[in-house]
């Protein structure tokens, strides 16, 4: 792809639109926004690093390298698992960190958001009044423009829903420079194509998000935490579905391989209450009632208990939750940080198909001489498999799992799943599209992509190819 270079006349008007302090161009900031959390991910420089403070700003940046043909790469914290805030082709990096205004409206259970938002910070300030907005993806410090551009998840999914199912409107920014605002302050709407949920989920590669208005609903009063522990990894996954066909939904059905927990003790020092049993499941439950509360946290132990369940722990005080919640959201870095030879797969499939998928993944790693090992939102299908290569040389490495990662990515569409239920294609998962989708829909991405963003200058390199 044959891009412009940033010259020093450039650098001079991005200063003039955003200011000095928000142009950097020192390594230091160069290599700090050169790569996510993606484990072992790419890492490539930007030229400069600009980070605007409103609206204005965004489209003023966007028009003169729209000018230039000069790449740009949207980033809120870096914490997204698929290289897709790695900007491969150099050029910008525009960095909302400075745009985090919240203005919650209590009249109309909504909040106006900017893009920079974190998450932790937007969560703190609906519950002060009572408010909840449940979409829960576990990195706290991600923000909403990263979580808009991902379409994220997390925990609470099996009973709420994904970050598209809370927003109500969008304004962004075109790479022409031209400012947009789709949707807005309605609870429904029905006029012409819903451009807002296409940007959803577009990784950056469409427009720029600069505030999301989300819908809330109320605080529950009460969560509870049951924490189960099975003899056998089956067993807790199959009984996922057999809660949800007693019509229970959860707030948050995890699950998690023994493993998972003594790497996560090991690695940060912080306890579970049990971690002597080959599978758990953290089931988290909602509700206003106590009576029903309870009530509903009986019968989902029940039915773990039939399916091989050894115990039921019910955790209802604050702390008690949260020290079990605490060390659940550690459980990535305990797994990755430490592992030289290793890969998360984010794989969805139909949640009653899990027990099938499992077998079938063991089944891949084994042939290839890799061992797998599993936590995640099992409530919806979306386990994470991290299959890892302890002892492999780099090269073994990188074939195998290449090999493993394909088969599994094609064993969860023979499910009815897909390859990705809520981490993005970004950079990672690129080369495995087409397992998920046919040619056809890619196509029709990639014109989509050419009438809003006719350069190829919004975050080149990512979803798929363009040249
Ligand atoms: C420990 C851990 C746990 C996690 N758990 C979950 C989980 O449970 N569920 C889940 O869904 N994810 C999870 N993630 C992944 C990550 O937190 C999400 O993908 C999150 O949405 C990324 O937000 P961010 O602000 O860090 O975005 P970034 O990583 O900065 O960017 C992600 C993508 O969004 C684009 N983007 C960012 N801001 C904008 C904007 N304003 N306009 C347009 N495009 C933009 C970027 O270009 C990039 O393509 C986890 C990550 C970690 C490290």
């Amino acid at each position: 792809m044959n891009y412009g270079k940033i010259t020093e006349e450039t650098l001079v008007i991005f200063q003039k639109i955003v200011s000095k302090e928000n142009v950097s161009v020192d390594q230091e900031s160069l290599e700090k926004y050169s790569y996510d959390e993606t484990p072992h991910g790419l890492r490539h420089c930007p030229d400069v690093v600009i980070k605007p403070e409103n609206t204005r700003q965004v489209s003023d940046i966007l028009k003169l390298v729209n000018k230039h043909r000069i790449p740009v790469t949207f980033r809120g914290q870096g914490t997204g698992l698929a290289n897709g805030a790695v900007p491969l082709y150099g050029g910008v990096v525009m960095s909302f960190e400075k745009m985090n205004k919240i203005a919650v409206d209590e009249d109309n259970l909504m909040a106006e958001v900017e893009a920079g938002t974190v998450l932790f910070d937007l969560r703190q300030e609906v519950e002060k009044r009572g408010l909840f907005y449940p979409a829960d993806p576990g990195e706290k410090t991600s923000t909403m423009g990263g979580n808009v551009a991902t379409n994220a998840g997390g925990m609470n999914c099996v009973k709420y829903g994904k970050v598209r199912d809370y927003v109500l409107g969008l304004e962004i920014v075109l790479s022409s420079g031209k400012i947009l605002m789709l949707g807005g302050k309605t609870v429904k709407r029905s006029s012409g194509y819903e451009l807002m949920h296409l940007i959803i989920g577009s990784e950056g590669t469409l427009a720029a998000v600069t505030k999301v208005i989300i819908k809330l609903i109320k605080l529950p009063k009460r969560f509870i935490t049951l924490y189960i522990p099975f003899d056998e990894a089956n067993n807790a996954v199959k009984s996922v579905s057999k809660i949800l066909k007693k019509r229970i939904t959860p707030t948050a059905m995890e699950f998690v391989e023994r493993e998972v927990i003594l790497e996560t003790e090991k690695q940060t020092g912080k306890k579970m209450p049990h971690n002597e049993s080959e599978a758990y499941l953290i089931i988290r439950i909602d509700g206003d009632d106590d009576t029903i509360l309870f009530e509903e946290g009986e019968k989902i132990a029940n039915i773990c208990l039939e399916n091989g369940a050894l115990d039921v722990f019910f955790a209802d005080s604050k702390e008690r939750q949260h020290r079990i919640w605490d060390v659940r959201s550690l459980f990535y870095d305990g797994v990755v940080k430490n592992k030289k030879n290793i890969e998360i797969i984010d794989t969805v499939i139909p949640p009653s198909k899990i027990a099938d998928y499992m077998r079938t993944a063991k089944k891949i790693a084994d042939a290839h001489g890799i061992k797998i090992i599993g936590f995640g939102h099992a409530g919806d299908g979306n386990i994470h498999l991290h299959p890892i290569g302890d002892g492999l040389s780099q090269k073994e490495w990188y074939r195998k799992h290449k090999m493993v990662m394909k088969e599994l990515y094609e064993s969860s569409v023979a499910l009815g799943g897909t390859i990705s239920g809520e981490h993005g294609i970004g950079v990672s998962k690129k080369e495995y599209l087409q397992i998920g989708l046919d040619e056809n829909q890619i196509s029709l991405m990639r014109e989509i992509k050419k009438i809003f963003d006719p350069n190829i200058i919004l975050n080149p390199g990512k979803i798929f190819d363009m040249e």
